[in-house]
């Protein structure tokens, strides 16, 4: 620790001799870096600070599975990566590996911390996963990548799903949780359903158009984007990098919980001004009244030519 801080101080004054000024943010961001290393030394030597395992611990298929060694863990914490060993152990009779240790520091079968887990989740939540990754280095200094970003989010909203559908199956109104965030000017919803051609045994039993059986099925999409300016005409400009998809070959009604999911996760509740943008098709008349009642609703010049 001492290491990092005297190696530290040495750049700072090697950059002030050269120019004879302190560049203050290259100071705190390389002395901040410094700082996660040797936290995240501190940390390392308390995860290896621990007592002899047992010899055997139960596993879940009923048998004992002995004691086969330590094995390594490689995480990464809101300090940093940190690497870390703990004893593991495989049932003879299943071969399902297990290490208790994990359990305990509620790493099972992943390697982000706890802490960093919860930082993905809220960046995840809070605008596209790529603005979540460069949120996550500038503000926590962890480099990660929007691939770790979308799946914590999912798990997140997989976990928010699944309490929606409990709800529904107990007849409870249907209501997510207030997300709090920062302020949202314009806030809009955007949906449209295509036709997508399937092959014939996806589509048996389905009534079709012309044919017996339908050739096309569906599928439906919508989009949440924020607008923070309006161009030289004055119509409005899509936040860059702040459109999240979302879409299925579902029924209407499945797709309005899906869209709403998707809208409350990016703080539809709390938009100053809530637009839904549509082809004015009957569905995304009445998933509006349903989810999104109360906003201002813009039928998209180009669909409506084709529906009016
Ligand atoms: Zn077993």
């Amino acid at each position: 620790m001492a290491q990092e801080v005297e190696s530290l101080l040495a750049v700072i004054f090697a950059g002030r001799r050269k120019s004879g000024k302190l560049d203050l943010e290259a100071v705190e961001m390389a002395t901040r870096a410094a700082l996660h290393r040797a936290g995240a030394a501190v940390l390392e030597e308390l995860l290896a600070a621990q007592g002899e395992g047992p010899r055997q611990v139960p596993c879940a298929c009923g048998q004992a599975a002995p004691y086969r060694g330590r094995r390594g863990k490689r995480l990464l914490t809101v300090l940093g990566r940190v690497e870390t060993e703990r004893a593991y152990y495989v049932c003879p009779a299943c071969h399902r590996g297990q290490s208790p240790r994990d359990q305990e520091l509620d790493v099972e079968g992943t390697e982000y911390s706890p802490g960093v887990r919860r930082m993905m989740a809220v960046v995840g939540s809070e605008t596209s996963f790529e603005q979540g990754r460069e949120q996550l280095q500038l503000l926590a200094g962890l480099e990660v990548t929007t691939k770790v970003v979308e799946r914590q989010a999912e798990a997140l909203g997989a976990e928010i799903a699944a309490q929606e559908q409990a709800a529904i199956q107990q007849g409870v109104p249907w209501q997510l949780p207030e997300v709090k965030g920062l302020e949202i000017q314009v806030l809009y919803v955007e949906m449209d359903g295509t036709g997508v051609p399937m092959v014939s045994a996806e589509t048996e039993g389905r009534a079709g158009k012309q044919t017996e059986q339908a050739r096309t099925r569906e599928v439906k999409l919508g989009c949440v984007f924020t607008q923070t300016t309006v161009d030289a005409r004055g119509r409005p400009v899509r936040e860059e990098g702040s459109t999240t998809y979302t879409g299925a070959l579902e029924t209407a009604e499945a797709f309005g919980r899906r869209l709403y999911l998707e809208a409350s996760r990016r703080g539809w509740n709390r938009a100053q001004k809530k637009v839904v943008i549509g082809d004015g098709a009957p569905w995304i008349r009445n998933l509006t009244e349903e989810h999104f009642p109360g906003a201002i609703q813009i039928v998209d010049l180009y669909h409506a030519r084709q529906h009016l």
